[in-house]
């Protein structure tokens, strides 16, 4: 089916001017959008399939600027414990993450994604092909980027094996249309300045992105602060390893002079409010970012951390947070927030050529909310129901890159039954593992 007419919609396009066009038409052919209008486009296209989102919202898909989406196999596992990271996080990989885990995981975290609205997602994990393998089976779109590491770790013997399975990574993937291979060193306290460099090097050489964790933890920022009297950021820049091409996670610990870095790099931010707040680590200058103009997205971060891989659950919490934080309830109006999760996250990834904005010449990814539940009336403003009135649940129709993958808040293609069964069937190891630690 390349030939799909969706009619009955009200479309937020996301464009510069943020047209919004009530019973409108977006028809796609292919994988792109080829026309949106109002209703009057119906009886041009004709012998289309025909989508009647039944009066709903249509939206850009929503992007997941940062994420480790096999961790879903730990979810909801020590939540409140201190030191969560080195007291278990990291023995639990040691001991469990396989490749098994990371696809089983994957396969069951793309679901979530995808029932979500989530059309895109940039992930960090070890033995990323496994990731790459779920996604492109789930047809959904996604910058993934092999972790490398100062330790041994679940898929390397030595530290730092892995860039030599990135290098083996991006040539196995980077011809496939949705998947874009990236490079992933941690952070820089888990990588020595010679590695990161490597990395930079690697990424540069097959022009694909290179993902890490920014200026998240107070032991970072102390360790660059005691041993170079910089901020985390401006040691990565010291490096010359900041650009364009740079997807940085958190940035929560920067200062004014560290955004003026930022933003003369063009480097892409993914904001992750859910998993920072619960974490404690702070509140990063995302106000601040985005009046810049800086290339800002949202994030969920791993499912240990956040709990979620949906962007609708962060949306309430970016504009509650700083808010709340800020004593401004002006702060980030909703329609702002609407676009760090569409367009914002594809600048932040360098896709806003892409996807991001429903024009025409776009790739169609593309979410259907349906309006009729009870918590989405009534509707004065549709940013503001996106942002604080709708959830997950009320994800109707999904289509990436011209296909649909969600029709009816049902996944197509694959049996999710088998996906979760396959997630499910690992609990009791990974428990017994956990009463070890
Ligand atoms: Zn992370």
């Amino acid at each position: 089916m390349d030939k799909i007419l969706i009619k009955n919609v009200t479309i937020l396009t996301m464009n510069k001017a943020k047209e919004i066009i009530e019973n409108g038409v977006v028809v796609i052919s292919g994988k792109k959008i080829i026309d949106i209008g109002d209703s009057s486009l119906e009886s041009k296209y004709k012998g289309f399939f025909i989508i009647d989102g039944n009066g709903g919202i249509l939206m850009p898909g929503m992007v997941n600027c940062h994420s480790h989406v096999s961790m879903v196999a730990f979810r909801s596992l020590a939540d409140d414990e201190a030191d969560r990271l080195k007291k278990y996080i990291l023995p639990l990989e040691k001991k469990l993450v396989d490749k098994d885990l990371v696809y089983n995981g994957a396969r069951y975290g793309i679901c979530e994604m995808l029932l979500s609205g989530v059309t895109t997602f940039c992930d960090m994990y070890y033995y990323e092909d496994e990731v790459a393998r779920a996604a492109s089976r789930l047809g959904i779109r996604a910058i993934l980027g092999e972790t490398i590491v100062n330790f041994p770790s679940p898929d390397s013997k030595e530290p730092y094996e892995g860039l030599a399975y990135c290098k083996e990574f991006i040539q196995n993937w980077h011809k496939n249309d949705l998947i874009t291979p990236a490079v992933a060193p941690h952070a820089p306290y888990t990588n020595d300045s010679e590695h990161l460099i490597k990395a930079y090097n690697l990424s540069q050489k097959y022009k694909v992105p290179l993902t890490m964790h920014v200026a998240e933890m107070d032991y970072e920022y102390k360790k660059y602060k005691e041993e170079y009297n910089m901020t985390p950021v401006q040691y990565l820049d010291s490096l010359g390893i900041l650009d364009k091409n740079f997807i940085g996670a958190h940035l929560v610990l920067v200062d004014d002079k560290d955004l003026d870095i930022l933003e003369e790099r063009e480097v892409g931010i993914s904001h992750n409010i859910g998993a920072n707040s619960k974490g404690a680590k702070g509140v990063a200058p995302a106000v601040k970012m985005y009046k810049r103009g800086m290339k800002i997205g949202l994030g969920t971060d791993g499912p240990m951390s956040g709990n979620t891989l949906d962007i609708m659950t962060q949306m309430p919490l970016v504009g509650k947070i700083h808010k709340l934080f800020n004593s401004d309830r002006t702060l980030l109006p909703a329609k702002d927030i609407v676009e760090m999760a569409t367009i914002g996250g594809a600048r932040a990834l360098n896709m806003e050529h892409l996807i991001g904005t429903i024009e025409i010449g776009k790739r169609a990814d593309l979410v259907i909310l349906e309006t009729e539940s009870v918590n989405m009336q009534p509707i004065y403003d549709y940013y503001s129901t996106i942002v604080y009135s709708a959830n997950p649940s009320n994800v109707d129709t999904v289509i990436v890159n011209g296909r649909i993958v969600v029709k009816s808040k049902k996944i197509l293609h694959v049996d999710f039954n088998d996906i979760r069964r396959s997630l499910l069937d690992m609990k009791d190891k990974i428990l017994s593992a956990t009463k070890e630690i």
